[in-house]
């Protein structure tokens, strides 16, 4: 068989598959005489950090580590993707631990989000899901859009303690630690270093801070129902927002339904005319048909009309999970995690949706 390699740096099996995966290497670079895996290399060579992602079992390895200290958790959700962004897990080890629950991409807010109604819904539904933060805040490790005021709060709420960064993948992690380490000028004898989870191979950047306490960058896990995991690049590229969403309105009467390209829908079962406003990804086109002819229209033009997913990839779509609601009086936000949401103005109006099975629909009261 072949020989195991083992990356010079942190000790990780070399492998040359899955470019997000632990120990991933270019082929072109094991021909080198010492192997270090890519994360390692920027790490050397650009003080630069790089997400990798975890199988659940590791993860709560890397839960466990953290419910054994004392720490300042700061944990980074996607606002776009909330639901699937969270760790579900993560409340059981917090311990007495403060958790600074930080909601990033805001830059793809529109002007027009109140901002603070953001922040209590994150509140909120942290809550529901068992977890009560020390402190919420919203930052667009892109743009720069209050980063140094989470960077102050860290520093505020961590007292002299260590610092541990979680968050799933693709919630800007590695962003916002890159930002942060130019900001601080992370220079060539400042050592940034990887350092095992003992009894592992499960490795975390470790940014010394200047009291000797140290900010630690943990592996992000994969969140399997997340939406982005359900489409493939080209497609991901699509349905996530690159700069502010402008709102789409769309008039609508009982009997109509809207498709979110093919990853979404929303019928308008019950209630008076009323504006519909869609937020999602300027990229992703929105269909308008009759609520009758909607299951025949998904069933022939998946994948064509409605897109995506493209037609290739819809034998590998999960079915849609259907749900209804009814809204109460006043704005209401119907959530699609990783896509976005739908603004229902009106009273008593019952909507259904449908959305990938796994993928978390929610409703919570408008956030303009
Ligand atoms: P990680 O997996 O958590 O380390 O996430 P990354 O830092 O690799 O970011 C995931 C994706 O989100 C990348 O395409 C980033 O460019 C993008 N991203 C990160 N932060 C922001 C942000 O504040 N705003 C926007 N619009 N995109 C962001």
């Amino acid at each position: 068989g072949r020989e195991e390699v083992i990356c010079s740096g942190c000790g990780v099996k070399i492998q040359t598959e899955s470019k997000d995966g632990l120990g991933y290497t270019p082929s072109s670079a094991m021909e080198r005489d010492v192997i270090i895996c890519q994360r390692c290399y920027r790490l050397k060579h650009y003080n630069e950090v790089q997400d990798v992602s975890l199988k659940d079992d590791d993860f709560l390895k890397i839960l466990n580590e953290i419910g054994t200290k004392e720490a300042l958790i700061v944990k980074i959700v996607d606002i776009f993707d909330f639901d699937g962004s969270w760790l579900p897990g993560l409340h059981r080890f917090v311990g007495k631990n403060k958790v600074l629950l930080v909601g990033n991409k805001v830059d793809l807010l529109p002007k027009s989000v109140k901002r603070q109604k953001v922040i209590q819904w994150m509140k909120r539904t942290a809550k529901e899901y068992g977890l009560t933060a020390t402190d919420v805040h919203l930052m667009s490790a892109h743009t720069g859009e209050a980063l140094m005021d989470v960077a102050n709060l860290i520093d505020e709420h961590r007292g002299k303690k260590d610092v541990y960064i979680v968050g799933s993948t693709n919630v800007g992690k590695s962003t916002f630690i890159n930002k942060l380490l130019k900001e601080f000028g992370a220079e060539d004898e400042m050592l940034i270093t990887t350092s095992n989870i003992p009894g592992t191979t499960l490795d975390m950047i470790d940014v010394p801070l200047d009291d000797g306490s140290n900010l630690f960058d943990t592996p992000g896990i994969i969140n399997h129902h997340q939406m982005a995991h359900l489409v493939d690049k080209e497609e991901l590229k699509i349905i996530t927002p690159k700069k502010e969403v402008k709102p789409k309105i769309f008039q609508l009467t009982s009997g109509q339904t809207l498709f979110l390209g093919g990853l979404a829908r929303v019928d308008f079962n019950n209630g008076e005319p009323q504006s519909f406003i869609v937020y999602v990804s300027n990229d992703l086109h929105i269909h308008r048909t009759k609520t009758g002819k909607a299951d025949e229209l998904y069933s022939n033009h998946l994948g064509e009309l409605l897109t995506p997913p493209k037609k290739e990839n819809i034998a590998a779509f999960p079915e849609m999970t259907e749900k209804e609601w009814k809204i109460k009086e006043g704005k209401y936000d119907l959530v699609f995690s990783g896509l976005g949401w739908v603004t229902v103005s009106g009273s008593g109006s019952i909507v259904k949706s449908y959305a990938p099975k796994g993928v978390t629909v929610s409703v919570r009261p408008s956030i303009f």
